[in-house]
């Protein structure tokens, strides 16, 4: 897949830029303000954006954060985030309140070159998610050419993200440029064994990469949120654990049982699909919650009211054996609730493996970033993407959808 890239735009000096970032950063309560707790996902636009101020670009900024869910919720505004940006850049960068309507549009009019303006989460608006073209246009409109950089978000077919790249002329930003490279590189000639770990909780985004990348993997150990699906699909009782066994896929505005998906992938792909055999299994999400172990080879069940939490020992083993065999490692997301001690052993297990293991490793996901800091293990894999979702679909082939319309004729 080749790019338009910045490089290419004839005349950019002083241009009117919409930048398209992913700024879904960590967020943490300090006194009655939120704080940016890891500045990656900014750091790594900043070539981007000290290229466009290098030719006297009017830069505006957008974003999502979090899952506002089409309301304004204060605690998603993304004001520290254009604080962080301003910090690391050193120079201010005006964030206002909304993202689009005359007012907005008057500060971009009035924007001078080399100056840097932030809109607010433009998931405050439901038109974004719902992928409007009227909400779409509304962003675009005003500029000269859109920047996209935001890789992280780069699989949703959003207005903010698909929807404004058929208004004007889109070129491909740094960041995203390095992302496809270096996953391009790794995906051509993958030395096999190919392991994909698969966990965490956005169980419909997964599954359904899932039927692609179980053609290219050797084996996929599944844990997490994931593991529930699939133990749900073969008939094994799952208690109160979390699950999302139905999912409107908002782009295709179709429903999907992910339980019937699920049990399709597994029956053809039974040699290939790796699932967890022993639980941690507790009443609560919480450090004092009961714990149970259960252990489904010997025909234990679940209490009922009880979660799948955490994988356990046997599991354990048996993973730790896959990913010592691997030659190429995929990760995405985390085996537990690994943010409570309790229910964190076996992602700590898996990572601490991943992480000594020699094999070519390619993590994604801001979870998965958040448990390698946790154990110390940063420069321990071969590549950390700044997307979850989208740096799997990649690797899965999948074409992105909002790199769709920046891609160069053939
Ligand atoms: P993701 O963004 O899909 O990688 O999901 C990460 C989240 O999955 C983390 O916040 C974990 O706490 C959560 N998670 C992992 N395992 C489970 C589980 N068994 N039940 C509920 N949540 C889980």
């Amino acid at each position: 897949m080749k790019l338009k890239s910045i490089r290419e735009v004839k005349h950019l000096t002083g241009k009117k830029v919409l930048l398209r970032v992913a700024y879904d950063v960590p967020l943490e309560e300090k006194g009655k303000s939120w704080i940016v707790v890891d500045d990656r996902r900014i750091a790594e636009t900043l070539p981007t954006i000290k290229y466009l101020l290098k030719k006297r670009c009017r830069i505006v900024i957008v974003s999502w954060l979090g899952r506002p869910g089409g309301k304004v919720i204060e605690k998603y505004r993304l004001d520290p985030v254009a604080k962080k940006l301003s910090e690391l850049l050193k120079k201010p960068v005006k964030k206002l309140n909304d993202c689009i309507g005359p007012k907005i549009f008057a500060e971009i009019q009035a924007l001078k070159p080399g100056e840097i303006i932030m809109l607010e989460n433009v998931r405050f608006y439901s038109a974004e998610e719902e992928n409007s073209k009227m909400f779409a246009g509304l962003l675009a409109y005003g500029f000269d050419l859109i920047v996209f950089d935001a890789f992280a978000q780069a699989h949703r077919v959003h207005a903010s993200t698909t929807g404004i790249t058929k208004f004007l002329p889109t070129y491909a930003g740094f960041l995203v440029e390095k992302e496809i490279n270096s996953l391009n590189q790794i995906i051509k000639k993958p030395k096999r064994p190919l392991v994909a770990i698969i966990g965490g909780a956005k169980i419909s985004d997964k599954v359904a990469v899932l039927e692609e990348l179980v053609k290219m993997a050797d084996k996929i150990l599944i844990g997490g949120g994931v593991a529930n699906i699939f133990l749900k699909a073969i008939g094994v009782s799952v208690g109160h654990s979390y699950l999302q066994d139905n999912f409107i896929d908002q782009a295709k505005r179709k429903k999907v049982n992910f339980v019937k998906l699920a049990r399709k992938i597994y029956q053809r792909h039974k040699n290939k699909i790796v699932l967890p055999t022993d639980f941690i299994s507790a009443n609560k999400m919480d450090q004092g919650a009961l714990v149970e172990m259960v252990d489904a080879k010997q025909n234990q069940k679940i209490n009922p009211r009880f979660m799948f939490l955490d994988i356990g020992p046997g599991t354990i083993a048996r993973y730790l054996t896959e990913i010592k065999k691997a030659k190429t490692i995929f990760w995405n997301g985390p085996m537990g609730v690994f943010e409570i001690n309790k229910f964190a052993f076996g992602t700590k297990k898996i990572a601490e493996a991943v992480a000594r293991s020699q094999s070519v490793s390619v993590l994604g996901g801001g979870d998965t970033e958040s448990v390698v800091k946790k154990y110390n293990l940063e420069g321990k894999f071969s590549y950390v993407s700044t997307g979850g979702g989208a740096s799997l679909e990649f690797l899965a082939g999948r074409e992105l959808p909002a790199l769709k319309n920046i891609q160069k004729a053939r």
